[in-house]
């Protein structure tokens, strides 16, 4: 009780992850894309799966709504 058990994931050779596909999710085309695409601050992830980044978006939307309830809404 009390532990955090933190898995911290150290990736050799930098940060940057060039391995296998990425996937964005799209805020100003409201879409998954891949690699090739919008510009960084227009998407969120990269993900490595298209599954991931539709869900990302999910997550963020709840964020989002729970933010404007947080706030008495629009
Ligand atoms: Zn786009």
């Amino acid at each position: 009780m009390g532990t955090r058990n933190l898995e911290i994931t150290i990736i050799d050779g930098g940060a940057m992850i060039d391995e296998g596909p990425q996937w964005y999710y799209c805020l100003k085309h409201h879409k998954v894309e891949g690699q090739v695409g919008c510009k960084a601050k227009d998407r969120i992830g990269p993900f490595a799966t298209q599954e991931e980044a539709e869900h990302a978006l999910e997550k963020v939307q709840e964020r989002n709504d729970a933010w404007k309830a947080q706030n008495g809404g629009e």
